[in-house]
């Protein structure tokens, strides 16, 4: 982990905090969030340095994120998206379609999305693969829906999709620019919260795709290998948005009774699960084996739940006083995002009980 990278200024926090509100109940400052986090030159965090990153590595990215989520879901989930697209860049072998990308994503210029929620529930045998390919001299036409995709800004976006190829094979994993033909963005999707996320579906008709779009021809295994770091990074939704209930929950007057000691706990909870995040991510281990980490986003979401509790316990009725305590009304819409984000907690527990079947038959 770096030590040079920076942490939020207070002046990215100033920023984050003053519009978490607005960001997670309307979509009309969408087009800001991204340029914000470019500003604050958080876009950069745990990159190499010789590929114009503040160095360090993925450990640093979950630690930005964890800070951007505690203070902004919306805002964290944006630079998450165009952290993963970045992570799965790094991890493909194709340095044409890395180059092609790469600064603009940096600086903030093209939003970076990740589409892959379907091919996650299809590796999981939930649902079959929503886009097909057939190839065409250059490269492949495409077909099909993305039914949930953020951070597809409409001034320009490039999104990680899963397609099945003609006639069957391995999914392959592509990465489709917006501006191509038949790439149709729908008007964004009328959201509970997190509003602007630029979520929106993406409909492909005979969509050309030309063959630097390719970011792994074998798309179960490079996803496999580049899980730890995707999932890390979502963990760490769940690591701020407790973190910032926790603290508010510790402050309530409540807190200084019955739930003090709950509070202190679940705080010491939330730390444990963070420095075992922090200390499995790199590394070959969770590639061979995913299950813990699959417990470590269980374990946050229970305590993203447990931690809204309390804050709203610590705070009593101010809590349901619109004008009073806005961060908290807010706070328990964008939970609501925790367990239902792929792989969702009914995904992750049937994987692991298939996996607890499979270990001791
Ligand atoms: C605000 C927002 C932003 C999003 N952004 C993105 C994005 O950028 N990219 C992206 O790819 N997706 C995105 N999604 C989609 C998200 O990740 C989930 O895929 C989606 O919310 C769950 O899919 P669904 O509604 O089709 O669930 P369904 O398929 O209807 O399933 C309902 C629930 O049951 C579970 N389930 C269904 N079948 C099974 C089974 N056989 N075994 C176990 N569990 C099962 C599902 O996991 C889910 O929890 C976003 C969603 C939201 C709400």
């Amino acid at each position: 982990m770096s030590t040079s990278s920076p942490l939020l200024t207070d002046s990215a926090r100033t920023d984050i905090a003053q519009r978490a509100y607005v960001l997670d109940t309307q979509a009309e400052l969408a087009s800001t969030v991204l340029p914000m986090l470019a500003h604050h030159d958080l876009l950069r965090t745990g990159l190499p340095v010789a590929q114009g990153g503040h160095g360090g590595d993925v450990r640093d990215a979950i630690a930005a994120i964890a800070e951007v989520a505690s203070l902004s879901l919306t805002t964290a989930f944006v630079f998450w998206s165009q952290r993963a697209f970045i992570h799965y860049l790094q991890a493909s072998g194709n340095e044409a379609a890395r180059e092609r990308c790469w600064d603009a994503l940096l600086r903030g210029e093209i939003a970076g999305a990740v589409g892959l929620s379907n091919v996650i529930k299809f590796l999981s045998r939930i649902e079959a693969l929503q886009v097909q390919a057939k190839p065409q001299a250059q490269g492949w036409s495409l077909d099909g829906v993305l039914p949930w995709v953020s951070n597809v800004r409409s001034q320009g976006f490039v999104v990680a999709a899963a397609v099945q190829p003609e006639g069957g094979g391995l999914p392959m994993v592509m990465a489709l620019e917006s501006g191509l033909p038949g790439l149709v963005r729908s008007p964004d999707l009328d959201l509970l919260g997190m509003r602007a996320s630029n979520t929106a579906a993406l409909q492909l008709n005979q969509v050309a795709v030309p063959a630097h779009a390719l970011l792994a021809q074998a798309g179960p295994p490079y996803l496999k290998a580049a899980r730890p770091g995707f999932l890390g990074m979502q963990c760490a939704l769940s690591i701020g948005l407790a973190r910032a209930a926790l603290q508010a929950a510790a402050q309530g007057g409540g807190a200084r009774g019955p739930l003090h000691g709950r509070v202190v706990e679940a705080q010491t909870l939330l730390s444990q699960i963070e420095a075992e995040l922090l200390d499995g991510v790199l590394g070959d281990r969770w590639v061979a084996d995913v299950s813990p980490l699959f417990a470590l986003r269980m374990r946050l979401a229970g305590l993203v739940q447990q931690a809204l509790q309390l804050e709203l316990q610590a705070t009593g009725g101010r809590a349901y006083l619109q004008d009073q305590q806005p961060d908290f009304g807010r706070r328990w819409r964008e939970s609501a995002f925790i367990p239902i984000v792929t792989p969702s907690l009914t995904q992750l527990e049937g994987e692991l009980a298939q996996h607890a079947a499979q270990v001791s038959a």
